[in-house]
């Protein structure tokens, strides 16, 4: 009889590797099915936050992550930002992520995409219950209510296949074939512009931007633009770059001056050699759920946006590690479809405001400054709101604080709702991020973390701890008690009960030990 999966996953870039290794960690047996043999040499989504990467310390590849960074240590990750072109007057060099470092387990890192898909993909060979078909391709994906079926074609020699699982989830990209299949709807706006992506060499521009203090990025606001930005990024220091600007409708490889257009953003001359020229339009794009049955997607097959803050690969893992412990959970018998339907209740929200509040609101930000304020018109006014601009760059970073204050698996506040908007604190909160804290064995909080619920008990007697093991036994949640005193820095937390997820979000906080603890598990995985 033909092997059936628990799941398939359809694409094998970075969010379907990484929900590979998830899965595969959790003991789920997967086959991911991806049709290029090896990652593209494209350097996007090359900015990663912290959260990013506390997922690959979960993963057990942090080590490696760092070490396939092609910036040399400590080279600053944040850019520089300037008006018109880069040997403007105007310029400013705001603080970026590392603002929130403190906050998080792990610092935020910087590296080409590919080399962190080389880092999964390595991970993912380790695991004997991940089954890769590499250079096969996804044809159709069919369900009903035993099961998914998944034809797949092998690229190379057109042989066939049937795949089949428990569940399917699709991490095939924005050109989704599974959302296309399963009749998933995507909305957005369309800001109807053409963009290219270039990768190029150029020691002489790394010579000529030496005006500045070191930076990895070089972000060009000009009038003619409409907020829409020119991007130089590097993927070394010294030679290699990758460049992004807004082009005519009608551009081609052929009959355009890209050379003409980069000098132009610099604003000085220099020479340079072309590695690729490809270009994507400018539109941001919502799945209207992330769940039709047996079928889930994840990543860009559920959000695709423009490269505008570094948004796309970082949500895409975190939906890996949103939706690896519930499907888990499910596949184990202590989760249920009510936990399932959770995932596009708490990720769906998040990039929504995401791209609302964050994505377009920039652009929109950005198009007002350039259209009100000219030097030319007003010098001093436009120092005023050019100063103001700068300042802007580190409120947007410690208010981007995804959150599930909304979701039913959460204690959160009264009304909550989840978003992307939220603050940076040491409080533990129902529905937010973990803060990191040490314990009194030196250890971080995070290092007594693994891949199930846990509850710190901060000067506990013991009986709550005792109750909660109980209510976990009895829903069969695996759960993880760590005691300690309620002293230095844990006071921050502000409470001295936490439960925390698997996924490193706390669902519950309290300082008294609780009348039904049972009632706050069976809350946090569905069971009410
Ligand atoms: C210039 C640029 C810069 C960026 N910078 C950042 C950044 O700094 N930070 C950030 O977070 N994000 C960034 N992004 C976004 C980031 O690159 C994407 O969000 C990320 O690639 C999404 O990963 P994914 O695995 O969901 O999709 P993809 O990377 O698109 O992978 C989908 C995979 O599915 C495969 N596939 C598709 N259809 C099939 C099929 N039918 N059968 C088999 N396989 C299939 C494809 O071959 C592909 O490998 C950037 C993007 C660009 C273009």
């Amino acid at each position: 009889m033909k092997k059936r999966h628990q799941v398939v996953i359809v694409g094998g870039g970075p969010v379907g590797v990484a929900l590979a290794v998830e899965l595969g960690l959790r003991g789920i047996d997967c086959a991911l099915v991806e049709q290029r043999r090896e990652p593209q040499r494209i350097p996007k989504g090359q900015n990663l936050t912290q959260r990013s990467v506390e997922h690959f310390y979960f993963w057990g590849i942090a080590e490696e992550l760092r070490a396939a960074r092609l910036l040399p240590p400590s080279y600053p990750m944040s850019g520089i930002v300037a008006y018109r072109d880069l040997n403007n007057e105007y310029w400013y060099a705001p603080p970026l992520r590392e603002i929130v470092n403190s906050y998080y387990f792990q610092e935020n890192e910087r590296l080409p995409q590919y080399q962190a898909e080389y880092v999964l993909r390595a991970r993912m060979a380790q695991l004997a219950n991940v089954e890769a078909r590499f250079g096969w391709v996804a044809e159709t994906i069919n369900q009903d209510s035993g099961g998914v079926e998944i034809a797949i074609a092998e690229a190379d020699s057109g042989t066939r296949d049937i795949l089949h699982a428990d569940y399917a989830i699709g991490c095939d990209g924005s050109h989704s074939i599974t959302c296309k299949q399963i009749g998933i709807e995507r909305g957005g706006a369309d800001f109807d512009q053409l963009m290219v992506l270039a990768l190029f060499r150029s020691r002489e521009l790394h010579e000529k931007l030496k005006r500045f203090p070191p930076r990895s990025t070089y972000r060009v606001i000009h009038p003619e633009l409409h907020g829409y930005w020119q991007f130089f990024g590097r993927v070394d220091v010294g030679e290699s770059w990758f460049f992004h600007s807004p082009v005519p409708a009608n551009t081609t490889r052929d009959n355009y001056n890209f050379h003409g257009l980069l000098q132009k953003a610099a604003g000085f001359s220099f020479a340079c050699e072309f590695d690729y020229v490809g270009f994507w339009d400018l539109r941001i794009a919502v799945a209207e759920t992330y769940q039709v049955g047996r079928v889930f997607i994840a990543g860009d097959a559920a959000h695709s946006h423009p490269p505008y803050g570094a948004y796309g690969l970082n949500n895409g893992l975190d939906d890996v590690v949103n939706l690896g412990w519930k499907l888990a959970a499910k596949l184990k018998g202590w989760g249920n479809d009510g936990l399932l339907a959770t995932y596009s209740q708490e990720r769906r929200p998040i990039f929504k405001e995401t791209a609302e509040d964050f994505i377009e609101a920039g652009i929109r930000r950005d198009r007002e400054f350039l259209q009100r304020y000219s030097p030319e018109r007003d010098r001093a006014e436009f120092e005023r709101a050019w100063r103001e601009h700068a300042n802007s760059a580190a409120p947007r970073v410690l208010t981007y604080e995804p959150h599930y204050e909304g979701s039913p698996l959460v204690y959160g506040p009264p009304h909550g709702v989840s978003g992307a908007s939220g603050a940076h604190t040491f409080k533990a909160r129902a529905g937010h991020h973990l803060p990191p804290q040490r314990l009194t064995s030196g250890r971080n909080v995070f290092e007594e973390l693994g891949k199930d619920f846990a509850l710190f008990a901060f000067d506990s007697e013991g009986a709550t701890a005792a109750a909660f093991a109980q209510a976990a036994e009895a829903l069969r949640v695996p759960l993880k008690i760590v005691r300690d005193s309620y002293e230095d820095g844990r006071k921050r937390y502000e409470a001295k009960f936490i439960l925390v997820r698997p996924d490193r979000y706390v669902a519950w906080t309290g300082n008294d030990p609780p009348a039904d603890t049972a009632a706050i598990l069976g809350r946090a995985v569905a069971c009410l």
